[in-house]
């Protein structure tokens, strides 16, 4: 029987327009400051689709351009600017910076009260210690997706592929903050089909096109495909082989239109949450 599919765009245009109705119930407007070093194009259409989702939003968006010469010294000191203005309620530094930076010095940075990509080493601390702070935004996504299967995670044995900071850790913590019995696979795993086949939830963050099978998916699985890979061809899969791990799993996400749309949304959540948490504090 074919899979459900976990319809990303839908489930964002959903969360996005929630969040506008809180915005605008509020007096003020949630400011959020994306910081971009450089030309780097795909942080380029990255930045502009965030620019636009929270300005519809009823966000305050501003990007900063810097050019590619930029200095870790500059960078730090506008960093430092947006720490102390009080308009800005969230910064996001993109990513990738030029190789003169330090991207982790730049992460440092930020005030953890505004690390609305909640990369900081004090909000991954947080999260590995079930603490309230700010969780990087992909696996918040991942977790709106799971939600809407109303998949079980009590109990649920879950496998994450990769274990990225910004993706395979943060993600597995979530998962175990909602009671499942969390795997962490990665390249050094010895026998990966063999670990994917015993998972009822799946999320796969390895940026290996169409590296999980159908047969590495136990029937009836929530299926995650965080991964954005381009084709030679010039299209985008995932690191599922979609077609086929339709067939077996119980649910699905695409690639384009899963895991992608909900990143910016929860981008915006993570900017409603620091702008409540600072004037509640
Ligand atoms: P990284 O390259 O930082 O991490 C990849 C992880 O996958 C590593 O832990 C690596 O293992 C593991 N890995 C790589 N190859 C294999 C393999 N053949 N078998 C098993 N494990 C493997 O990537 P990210 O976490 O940043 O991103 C992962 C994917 O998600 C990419 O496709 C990226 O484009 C996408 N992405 C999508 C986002 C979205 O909004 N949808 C947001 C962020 C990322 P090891 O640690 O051993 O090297």
């Amino acid at each position: 029987m074919a899979a459900t599919i976990l319809d990303g765009k839908v489930l964002a245009a959903r969360l996005r327009a929630t969040l506008a109705t809180r915005v605008a119930a509020l007096h003020f407007r949630p400011g959020l400051t994306v910081v971009r070093v450089g030309d780097d194009p795909a942080s380029g259409v990255y930045v502009r689709n965030k620019d636009r989702a929270a300005q519809e939003a009823g966000f305050i968006a501003r990007t900063i351009h810097l050019p590619a010469a930029t200095t870790q010294a500059e960078l730090l000191g506008q960093i430092a600017v947006l720490n102390a203005d009080p308009a800005v309620d969230g910064i996001l530094v993109q990513l990738p910076l030029p190789p003169q930076i330090d991207a982790q010095a730049a992460i440092n940075a930020v005030d953890p009260a505004k690390d609305v990509d909640g990369f900081h080493p004090i909000n991954a601390g947080r999260l590995a210690s079930g603490q309230p702070g700010m969780v990087p935004c992909t696996p918040r996504g991942v977790m709106h997706l799971l939600a809407e299967s109303g998949a079980p995670t009590r109990g649920a044995r879950a496998v994450v592929l990769g274990r990225s900071q910004i993706v395979g850790r943060p993600m597995a913590q979530l998962l175990l903050t909602a009671d499942c019995t969390v795997t962490i696979a990665h390249s050094r795993t010895a026998d990966l089909p063999a670990e994917c086949a015993r998972a009822d939830i799946l999320v796969a963050a390895v940026g290996r096109p169409e590296l999980v099978r159908a047969d590495w998916i136990k029937p009836g699985a929530v299926v995650l495909d965080v991964g954005i890979n381009r084709l030679l061809d010039g299209r985008l899969a995932g690191d599922v082989a979609y077609a086929e791990a339709a067939e077996r799993a119980g649910f699905i996400t695409p690639v384009p239109g899963g895991v992608g749309p909900m990143t910016i949304a929860c981008l915006l959540e993570n900017t409603l949450d620091a702008a409540l948490a600072r004037r509640a504090a």
